[in-house]
């Protein structure tokens, strides 16, 4: 508790010398070495709260009005307002500033983890030293949005005791959960908390084509501090995912090491830590963390890593230079960037007017090697059996390179089921409903009743989650598809895939997802059997088939 009380009366010194100096500057001073993060300020020994993010941010608009605007993302569950910095060359007022603009819009974040901060300290010294600059500043061609504390809730529980393994900051750091209890990287498909709501907003109202989600691993023993890999679903766009892994990756692993002497790896860890040589693994492909929503979404995602076991300072400073690094690809790529993900868009919409045989959602998996090979600097390990046979690992002091692993972060399709032109909810929960409008989809109704051919699916076995999962028993489902001819009544839903964010309307409505509103529970109460055995039958249809029937917009 002292120690908190010293380090808080230390940074609001910091801050008044940082407003001193600036009286004497003009209002367009390049270097502003006054105003400084609460890790700089402290020696890297601390890392900034709530407030002291929004004293700094309140302070960059003071600085910079044209070029900054501070805007609110959200309201946390405990009341905090989770910033958004606009910044651009002029900062653009709302989404509709840009229209006939071509600035790509760049989305920022930080702190998801309330423990895992370097992100937060290092987005703000960025946007800092960004503005700073009088040249080669990025803004002519680029728009930033930036949110350093994502988890603002989180992130004010600082205490030497929350990730203890971690190397610093010795002051302390927050916790993962937000105000709810909720792990915010994995709600993005049921979007229970304000903070991805806000975000979901923030990707529909001005449509980034670029995501950066900072985080700290817990994982393998490597020298690299800095990681990071790309939104993982294989139902996203294949040219997004071709270019993430085949073209942002060398360019950004060759510009950290060349430019910045930052030595980096994709992150992962060993599939085998007993046969490391087997490979490098990412996370899992589902879009309920963030990174692979918006990949599913087709823009260009990073899921950024650093070291856990790196110093504060050093994972500071290497998050920052890979910021920089992606700002640079982003500014030197803008055009090509910009027109990938528009074709990804036509692709996606030409597929939902006229699905063919071969294309299909993806439902099974199995991990495959990208074409890059993964150099591993670590350790040499100690491997024993863990609880339930799990390697426990612990690195000795002696270095050790593993060279060239396959890297398996291709999720290559084993089972696929068909891509319909549709689906159709009758009698639609609104629940339902208003989850599909709010992550961006267009929802219709049938404005007649008629008979069409659909796709059904008979449910055989549903089971629950035997652990509470982020507040839910989610369901695993196994199941039939059936074809039948069926009467819809006026009002019945319809959502179509001739939209640019159908991927995520079949992750949403596909019986077998398993991250989609069946499993999410959204259909609890549809599939409940009031008399009898089993579960009633899905109430989602597939039309493969053209809907000619009038329709109209649904807006509530
Ligand atoms: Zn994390």
């Amino acid at each position: 508790m002292e120690r908190l009380q010293i380090r808080r009366h230390r940074i609001a010194v910091s801050l008044l010398l940082a407003g001193a100096g600036l009286v004497c500057l003009t209002a367009s001073a390049v270097a502003q070495p006054g105003l400084r993060t609460v890790a700089e300020a402290s020696g890297f020994t601390a890392t900034s709260r709530h407030a002291d993010v929004m004293a700094f941010l309140h302070e960059l608009q003071r600085q910079h009005p044209r070029r900054v605007r501070l805007d609110t993302l959200a309201t946390s569950p405990e009341g905090r307002p989770v910033p958004l910095l606009v910044v651009g060359d002029p900062a653009p007022a709302s989404p509709a500033d840009l229209r006939g603009d071509d600035r790509a819009v760049l989305y920022l974040q930080a702190n998801i983890h309330g423990g895992e901060v370097e992100g937060k300290d290092a987005l703000l010294m960025v946007v800092r030293d960004l503005l700073a600059r009088q040249s080669d500043h990025y803004l002519d061609r680029l728009v930033l949005l930036v949110v350093p504390v994502f988890n603002a809730d989180g992130n004010e529980r600082i205490s030497v005791e929350n990730r203890a393994a971690q190397k610093g900051p010795a002051q302390g750091v927050g916790v993962r959960a937000n105000g709810q209890n909720l792990d915010l990287n994995r709600d993005a498909m049921k979007i229970e908390s304000p903070e991805v709501a806000g975000l979901v907003d923030v990707l529909n109202r001005w449509d980034p084509v670029f995501f950066f989600d900072s985080h700290t691993h817990n994982g393998s023993y490597h020298q690299e501090p800095v990681t990071w890999t790309w939104g993982l679903s294989p139902n996203g766009a294949a040219a997004v995912l071709d270019y993430m892994s085949g073209t942002l990756w060398p360019a950004i692993a060759r510009t950290m090491r060349e430019r910045y002497k930052t030595p980096i790896i994709p992150h992962g860890d060993f599939v085998d830590p007993r046969a490391p040589e087997k490979g490098w693994v990412p996370l899992e492909p589902q879009p309920r963390y963030l990174s692979n929503y918006v990949g599913l979404r087709n823009r260009l995602s990073v899921l950024n890593e650093q070291y856990p076991y790196a110093d504060f300072e050093t994972r500071v400073r290497g998050c920052y230079d890979l910021v920089f690094s992606f700002l640079e690809f982003a500014h030197a790529n803008r055009d090509a960037i910009t027109r990938l993900v528009r074709d990804a868009d036509r692709r996606t919409l030409a597929r939902g007017h006229a699905p063919a045989a071969s294309d299909g959602f993806v439902v099974e998996w199995t991990q495959e090697a990208v074409a890059e090979r993964v150099t591993v600097e670590g350790y040499e390990m100690e491997v024993t059996d863990g609880p339930g046979g799990w390697p426990r690992v612990k690195p000795t002091d002696r270095k050790k390179t593993y060279p060239d692993l396959p890297y398996l972060a291709k999720y290559a399709p084993t089972r696929t089921v068909r891509w319909p032109r549709g689906y159709l909810i009758p009698r639609a929960d609104p629940a339902v409903v208003a989850k599909l409008r709010q992550h961006g989809l267009l929802v219709e109704q049938l404005a007649a009743g008629a008979t069409l051919a659909v796709e059904g699916f008979r449910v055989t076995s549903l089971k629950p989650s035997a652990q509470l999962n982020q507040g839910h028993y989610t369901n695993t489902v196994a199941g039939e598809y059936f074809e039948a001819a069926r009467e819809f009544e006026a009002g019945t839903v319809f959502v179509s895939t001739a939209q640019r964010l159908a991927p995520l309307a079949a992750a949403l409505l596909e019986p077998e997802s398993d991250d989609g509103l069946l499993a999410w529970n959204f259909f609890d109460r549809a599939l409940s059997q009031q008399w009898g055995r089993g579960p009633r039958e899905y109430p989602v249809f597939k039309v493969h088939g053209e809907v000619a029937a009038v329709r109209e917009a649904v807006s509530r």
